[in-house]
């Protein structure tokens, strides 16, 4: 960790600022209207030209803003600054226009962090491949047992801007920060912060696992107190090396092991902190049970320390991190156990979107009958496969890309036995959940972790997730 201070040649001050805001919508259009009412001449260009754009572009055009309709790729004239919404890839036309013409780029979270006044909040910042939302919530959730006035932002719920700019009043935010979000936000500097994990994804975004990696790297940039990372994940560690933070801002490790000085980790149950405590070589603080954390999954414990790493390094007392842990229950989709059906667990973990969220969710299990298969984005399931099967009675695989699981099974798991089903209609899941009821065994838990988005059977990974919970309904009836 070294010091080295970042400077922007565009001050907060928009009046008369030829202010450029790619893509009308969620982050687009609040954008626009603040910049314009602070003064900022505002063009928003937008690549479609649909009927919501036109509804949307006329509401802005009633306030004086410009909008360009199907045309995302031409860099207006006399463009002082781009604010971006975070999906736009940096290999935009638009974006190379800019590089070449010297104007700077910022997304959403840079604007709201310009944005924010003298007083304004500290953010504690989390990201990783898989974890953040639920990590960000308990975040919020141990903050709030403490008396803190937060809330859970970011990439969830809550819109950095509207926390920045709302009427709201707080003491800490919790912000859940993506990938896409922190490579447009050059500025941003957190209190502290943490990256639970790396793993391969949105590399079609990124370019590479290198530039992915250092894109959630920003996220420690100017730490002021502690930059948390996963003593399992060699990769976040590396990080926390390469970042320029404030003078004695700290490495704070979390494990699911007994923990060293500087790391919080687990002691025969119990969740310890040897960071936040006097005399860190001798002692250390107990902070709650295992059984506090719900649902006490090893990744999801690993979540907590992460979340309970934070919150201590906000100064927040250990008993706060217990409460708060007990107050806490995960959003839907993610490890939700769904019923008990002649002594067979079922469990949705639809979120389980990539490869790496489904080899946690496989972890937490002894023997399972595993759902999975949807749309593989590109990954490879043999790392996966390999390192679950002999945790696997039997497999259920669904979806348009269920042959690339199929092949990874015949390769590393060939004595499992797989159900194919080659349907894709709304009747798929009930089917999908009755063979994995016929493979499962008392004791077994059939688990939905699909390892793939959902989009080619389902709206969503909700959607998904609500038709599991229906299946096993029908078949517990
Ligand atoms: P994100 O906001 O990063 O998508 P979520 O908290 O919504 O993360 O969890 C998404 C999925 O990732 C969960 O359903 C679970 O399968 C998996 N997951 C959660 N935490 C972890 C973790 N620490 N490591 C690996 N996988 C995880």
């Amino acid at each position: 960790m070294g010091s080295r201070k970042v400077t922007s040649t565009v001050s907060a001050d928009f009046q008369g600022k030829h202010v450029t805001v790619a893509g009308l919508g969620v982050s687009g259009i609040p954008a626009a209207k603040v910049l314009h009412a602070r003064g900022a001449l505002v063009t928003v260009v937008n690549d479609g030209d649909d009927a919501r754009a036109r509804e949307q572009a006329a509401e802005l055009e009633a306030l004086g803003i410009t909008v360009r309709l199907g045309d995302g790729a031409t860099l207006p004239e006399g463009t002082d600054l781009i604010v971006t919404a975070p999906g736009w890839k940096p290999d935009k036309p638009l974006f190379e226009a800019a590089r070449a013409a010297g104007v700077e780029i910022w997304g959403d979270v840079e604007l709201a962090w310009r944005l924010r006044g003298p007083d304004a909040a500290p953010w504690l910042a989390i990201t990783g491949t898989n974890g953040k939302t639920t990590t960000t919530q308990m975040l919020a959730s141990i903050l709030k047992a403490a008396g803190l006035r937060t809330a859970a932002v970011g990439n969830i719920g809550v819109s950095v801007l509207d926390a920045v700019l709302g009427e709201e009043q707080y003491d800490v935010l919790a912000v859940e920060l993506s990938s896409y979000q922190l490579h447009w936000a050059p500025s941003l500097r957190a209190h502290s912060a943490a990256v639970l994990n790396l793993a391969p994804d949105h590399l079609d975004w990124h370019g590479s696992m290198e530039a992915y990696a250092r894109d959630k790297g920003r996220v420690y940039e100017g730490n002021r107190v502690a930059c948390v990372y996963n003593v399992a994940d060699k990769a976040t560690e590396d990080l926390v090396r390469e970042a320029d933070v404030e003078e004695g801002c700290r490495a704070i490790g979390f494990t699911l092991g007994s923990p060293g000085p500087s790391q919080l980790g687990v002691v025969d149950g119990i969740l310890v902190d040897r960071a936040f405590v006097e005399n860190r070589q001798k002692n250390a603080q107990e902070l709650a049970e295992v059984s506090d954390v719900n649902p006490p999954a090893p990744h999801n414990i690993a979540n907590a320390l992460a979340a309970a790493a934070l919150a201590r390094a906000f100064g927040v007392p250990a008993k706060a991190v217990r409460d708060g842990l007990r107050a806490f229950t995960p959003d839907a989709h993610r490890i939700a156990h769904v019923a008990d059906v002649d002594g067979v667990a079922y469990v949705d973990d639809s979120k389980a979107t990539n490869t790496h969220a489904a080899e946690a969710s496989l972890a937490a299990y002894e023997s399972i009958v595993w759902i999975a298969g949807g749309l593989a984005k590109g990954a490879s399931f043999d790392e996966l496969v390999a390192k679950s099967a002999k945790r696997l009675r039997g497999v259920v695989l669904i979806g348009a890309d269920r042959a690339l699981i199929r092949e990874a099974l015949a390769r590393h798991a060939p004595e499992v036995p797989v159900v194919d089903l080659d349907r894709t209609d709304t009747g798929a899941m009930l089917q999908a959940v009755t063979e994995a009821k016929r493979l499962a065994r008392p004791g077994d838990t059939v688990l939905l972790a699909p390892a793939c988005a959902s989009m080619d059977m389902f709206t969503n990974y909700n959607k998904r997730g609500d038709a599991f919970a229906e299946a096993v309904r029908e078949l517990g009836s």
